[in-house]
């Protein structure tokens, strides 16, 4: 009772007329009520399919292959359309990168917005849905709120359209909260405040946060558990300190010395490092451990068997046959 959503070996596939991608190939994941949970990678590792996944929002040719994905006692896979939208926005509520596809444009964002909250609030009357509209507004970082209440999606720039989706997305209070990418195309000061926005709400009402990001500065600020996906699956889980102070799996190793250090004065002839090679394509994925070719550590049994995830105790689990018992 004390997990919110549970992911048993699910496979999300897309099938293509030049064969199965497996997007999202045999994950299993577990959200605690309360916990903001991480799940990073590079794009085009299964991430956001795996969200999209959770609120069954797959289209075709992409199907829900295999596996479960239980949320507050209920298995989300094939669960009918109309239970599903119920649930969406009320007790999974999302947010995207691209604002633009989730905002009605012929409404003003402000009724949309107020709409989604009388939606969930029976009781609460037009008025008092307004002022809650506007104060969230604010404190997403809208400026002059009341105003831009009745205005219009095109009239809003990029920027301030994603606040309205966030704003949208956390004025349900809804359960868990799924944000994918939510501050990419934001400034610094934004991003920030809107992630202290998410975890504050997190601490209030206890609700539960996927966060799916590229961006490992932003795990090691908000997560509290992190799953580090590669080419659709999971290669290494942990508690967000053990990862950053402890990572086993090369491909984390590669990711923890890509990010950027302001204590660091970086070379600017050599720039950041980065892992060489490119993600695979999902079409022909390499034989054995899918990142072997990108993988210094690589030696002949790699290119074998694809590697289990192994459990080293302590809530760390690897894929990789370095830790093979
Ligand atoms: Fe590298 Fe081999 Fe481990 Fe894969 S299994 S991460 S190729 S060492
Ligand atoms: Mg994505």
């Amino acid at each position: 009772a004390n997990t919110i959503l549970e992911i048993n070996n699910l496979k999300t596939y897309f099938y293509t007329d030049k064969g199965v991608v497996p997007a999202v190939d045999d994950v299993s994941l577990k959200v605690k009520k309360g916990q903001i949970v991480g799940i990073v990678g590079e794009s085009g590792c299964g991430k956001s399919m795996t969200s999209l996944s959770i609120m069954q929002l797959i289209a075709p040719p992409g199907k829900i292959a295999g596996g479960e994905i239980h949320f507050d006692q209920r298995n989300l896979v094939g669960i009918s359309k109309q239970e599903m939208r119920s649930i969406r926005g009320n007790e999974i509520s999302m947010i995207f990168q691209e604002p633009m596809t989730s905002l009605n444009p012929v409404y003003t964002v402000g009724k949309q917005v107020a709409e989604t909250l009388l939606l969930h609030n029976e009781k609460m009357s037009k008025a008092e849905a307004k002022q809650k509209v506007i104060e969230m507004f604010a404190m997403v970082g809208i400026p002059e709120p009341e105003k831009r209440y009745n205005v219009f999606p095109h009239q809003l720039s990029g920027g301030l359209r994603q606040r309205v989706m966030i704003a949208m997305a956390l004025i349900c209070r809804s359960k868990l909260l799924i944000a994918d990418e939510p501050t990419t195309a934001l400034d610094v000061t934004i991003e920030a405040q809107i992630l202290k926005l998410m975890k504050n709400l997190q601490a209030e009402i206890d609700t539960s946060i996927i966060m799916i990001t590229h961006n490992l500065g932003i795990v090691a600020e908000m997560c509290d558990y992190v799953y580090v996906m590669y080419a659709g699956k999971i290669m290494e889980q942990a508690d967000v300190f053990e990862l950053f102070d402890n990572p086993k799996h090369p491909y984390t190793e590669g990711l923890l010395k890509s990010i950027p250090r302001r204590d660091v004065q970086q070379n600017k002839s050599k720039g950041l490092y980065s892992i060489e090679g490119m993600v695979p394509n999902m079409l022909q994925l390499p034989r054995g451990c899918r990142f072997h070719p990108r993988c210094e550590y690589a030696v002949d049994a790699c290119r074998e068997g694809e590697p289990e995830l192994v459990d080293l105790g302590n809530d760390h689990l690897v894929r990789c046959i370095k830790y093979n018992k």
